[in-house]
């Protein structure tokens, strides 16, 4: 047996999943259906109950299955401890609401994540907790603002949808300085691109509904960190209820086997289509951290290893194009969700800035003809033909429709000489 530590993709398989005591010594985690657990001693229930010996009494508060999933992600971050939630946002507000309360100051940026975005600046009002969020690429003003005053730091790279990188390493650090609580959403970088742990952030967090799952059938989230903070946040959820379900642990847990196998071909596709778009005359802009003018591709290229499966691009054209456009997607579900073993193509305005009205995208740097493209685990070169095809039909179409308005405007000489 070797007692070498073992690399990502190896604990992406086998993390949380060595123990061979499972039921009937199945060699898959099962799916534990069970609401509570028995117990005729009642010693040992007790004990159980308060913590003092490992066991399970309700699965609100643990169940063996979510054990499992916790485990693994833990170790794909590197972290002490990890506790699991119902969906993304329940381990975002969850996290929040552990630790903050009225007078305290967040320092955050603009791009975070529409529902995370809500609660800095619907909900956390509501309990006199100030929030700062500055813009996001703006080292320097994000640093100002710690150092106003910050009990939690709350970062998120690369950012949704802009793909916008921070630097994790010296925000960490700012954040130290005034006593912060540093977070990190991970979900676009996952553990195979990104490790915030190892860059100084206290807590790391995931959609594991996205790049986790990969198969876009389970919701779930997931913190990890260190165990003090860990289990107040724990102590939160099992109160306030939002847990990860038993059968969406099991998906989970099945679709990150192949983390590591999917994230590195995402990463692949992402750079070649990304460098596609840029040379497409019909795309006004492209955004992916991975291009070297990206206006983060340093700070990427030193704290990632590799940019990720999530890219966006702007159409000419506007919003008629993306609407124009998206339909004609063999190879993508135009839906609300990324992360995928499919493609995902969606707009902002209906995925993850619908709870955004369009002065807010606009004050988040969201243009509205924006196309979020999150690759997924297809061939690269089928990806890039249907782009192609579908930007080449888009643009006649609108090229098509300009036409026809000059010439509805145009006098009748004019659009008589065109028949
Ligand atoms: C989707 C997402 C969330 C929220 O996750 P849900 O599982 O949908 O609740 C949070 N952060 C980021 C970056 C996301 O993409």
């Amino acid at each position: 047996m070797t007692n070498n530590q073992p690399r990502i993709g190896t604990l992406s398989v086998w993390a949380g999943e060595e123990d061979k005591n499972f039921w009937q010594r199945s060699t898959q985690v099962p799916v534990v259906h069970s609401v509570s657990f028995g117990y005729h001693d009642l010693d040992e229930w007790y004990d159980v109950a308060v913590g003092n010996e490992p066991g399970h009494i309700y699965g609100r508060n643990t169940n063996p299955t979510v054990d499992a999933f916790e485990d693994k992600v833990r170790q794909l971050e590197g972290a002490e401890a990890a506790t699991s939630f119902s969906t993304g946002m329940a381990a975002v507000s969850n996290t929040l609401y552990t630790f903050l309360k009225p007078g305290d100051r967040v320092v955050s940026v603009k791009d975070t994540y529409g529902g995370t975005n809500k609660i800095f600046l619907e909900f956390l009002p509501q309990l006199q907790i100030d929030v700062a969020l500055c813009d996001t690429t703006d080292h320097e003003a994000i640093e100002a603002q710690i150092q106003k005053g910050c009990d939690l730091l709350y970062l998120e790279s690369p950012t949704n949808p802009t793909l916008k990188v921070v630097d994790l390493a010296r925000l960490a650090a700012a954040g130290h300085e005034t006593g912060a609580i540093v977070v990190v959403d991970n979900t676009f970088a996952t553990p195979i691109n990104s490790n915030p742990l190892q860059l100084g952030a206290d807590l790391v967090l995931h959609s594991a509904t996205k790049f986790l799952g990969g198969h876009a059938d389970a919701l779930g989230g997931v913190i990890c960190g260190p165990a003090d903070l860990v289990h107040k946040i724990y102590h939160y959820r099992e109160i306030n209820g939002a847990t990860l379900h038993p059968m969406a642990a099991y998906l989970l847990l099945r679709g990150m086997k192949t983390l590591h196998l999917r994230v590195r071909q995402q990463n692949e596709s992402a750079l070649r289509i990304a460098q596609f778009l840029h040379e497409h005359p019909f795309v006004e802009n492209v955004y992916y951290p991975g291009l070297p003018f990206h206006e983060n591709h340093d700070i990427a290229a030193r704290q990632m290893h590799g940019f990720g499966g999530v890219l966006s691009f702007m159409l000419r054209g506007g919003f008629p194009a993306v609407r124009a456009m998206l339909p004609r997607l063999r190879y993508a579900h135009a839906a609300a969700n990324l992360g995928a073993v499919e493609t995902v193509a969606a707009p902002p305005r209906t995925s993850s800035h619908v709870e955004s009205s369009p002065e807010e995208r606009e004050a988040m740097g969201i243009p509205e003809s924006l196309i979020r493209y999150s690759v997924g685990i297809e061939e690269t070169e089928d990806l890039i033909e249907d782009l192609q095809q579908a930007l080449r039909a888009t643009a006649a179409e609108i090229e098509a429709g300009a036409a026809e308005i000059d010439n509805r405007s145009a006098p009748a000489t004019a659009a008589a000489s065109t028949d």
